[in-house]
């Protein structure tokens, strides 16, 4: 299987003979290949118990394709090969897990050696305090098998690193802040976010750590000490990165960049639900005016102030569901890449 989609970088016609067994594996192979090479561009002939492929001569003769993986970890390796090909043309691995059942580390090891010969794929979701950007963007990660970035995250850190070291989240203190920035000892593991030993994940997510964020965010010196940690998490596959500047600042060159908004009331009682399903009391009209105002600040810095960027699409989800609104984000990036579904 593995020579089949190599025979498409071939200088001649591959035949592969005495291969009726492909039939009764975990699909019936030689259809299965016949078909996901056909999508890339190839011409493909098949019988009983034989494929015969004709090469992509040059780098024009390919097409970006979505490979079907049939439940089958041999499809979904070997149609990793065709992101190879001389075109530079994406290729989707539709269901990159099933590679489990023999290497389940298969495409982090891929990824670990391969270069990617354009950008990393990023999408930017942006927008105001409690727009939903995490749920959308972590979910839109996990749906594309991308990493996550959630750069609020950093400048919550920073804002509980700069606390414990008894500095104000103030301008008199930003030489000193920044500083902390540049050699935040972060790790994420899982879901969890850990500063040193200590897991802070929790610690990092009170309402007064997101004003000491917006502070310490507002200093232009600590948005420079958290430039590289954030460029870092650009890796392949892909990259779905959250925040206030993803799109204008971090990621300008991103394909898609969604900029998420939603009614100051609404968002004020999704944070009120949030914090009172973990058991935090919490008051309604201050969790509104709270996130007002650090709307306010946001929008106000000279900094990377909030704004959508110019070619943000905008997407208001005061209706819709996290499902739908997920939905829309994905058609989106379908439209951007030129993948083939079919
Ligand atoms: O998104 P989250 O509420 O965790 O962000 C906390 C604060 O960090 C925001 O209010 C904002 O001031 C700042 N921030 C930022 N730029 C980003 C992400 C967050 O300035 N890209």
């Amino acid at each position: 299987m593995t020579l089949a989609v190599m025979a498409l970088y071939a200088d001649g016609p591959t035949t592969l003979r005495n291969i009726a067994s492909w039939r009764v594996k975990e699909t019936d192979r030689i259809a299965a290949m016949a078909t996901e090479l056909r999508k890339l561009g190839a011409e493909v002939e098949e019988g009983a118990d034989f494929i015969r492929v004709m090469p992509l001569p040059d780098a024009g003769a390919w097409r970006a394709a979505s490979i079907h993986t049939y439940d089958d970890h041999r499809m979904a390796m070997c149609g990793s090969l065709a992101a190879f090909n001389p075109a530079g043309l994406p290729v989707r691995i539709e269901d990159p897990k099933c590679v489990a059942k023999t290497f389940p580390d298969y495409l982090e090891t891929l990824f670990a050696i391969a270069q990617p010969a354009g950008a990393v794929p990023v999408i930017c979701i942006d927008g105001p305090t409690a727009s939903g950007k995490g749920t959308l963007a972590s979910e839109v990660a996990r749906r594309l098998g991308y990493h996550y970035l959630d750069s609020g995250s950093l400048y919550r850190l920073t804002g509980l690193a700069a606390r414990r070291a008894q500095l104000e989240p103030d301008p008199c203190n930003e030489a000193a802040i920044s500083a902390l920035a540049q050699s935040l000892p972060v790790r994420f593991v899982a879901d969890r976010i850990l500063l040193g030993d200590e897991d802070v994940s929790d610690a990092i997510r009170t309402e007064a750590a997101g004003m000491d964020a917006s502070c310490v965010s507002a200093l232009p010196s600590v948005r420079q000490s958290l430039l590289n940690l954030q460029h870092g998490f650009a890796c392949l596959p892909g990259l779905v990165a959250d925040g206030r500047d993803m799109g204008t600042t971090i990621f300008p060159q991103a394909a898609l960049k969604v900029y998420l908004t939603a009614g100051a009331a609404q968002r004020a009682e999704r944070r009120h639900k949030q914090l009172i399903s973990k058991g935090i009391p919490a008051n309604i009209n201050s969790l509104r005016a709270d996130l007002e105002a650090r709307d306010a600040r946001d929008q106000s810095r000279t900094a990377s102030p909030l704004k959508p960027a110019q070619d943000a699409l905008l997407l208001d989800n005061s209706q819709l569901t996290v499902e739908e609104s997920v939905d829309q984000v994905l058609r989106w990036w379908q439209e951007r890449q030129p993948f083939r579904t079919s």
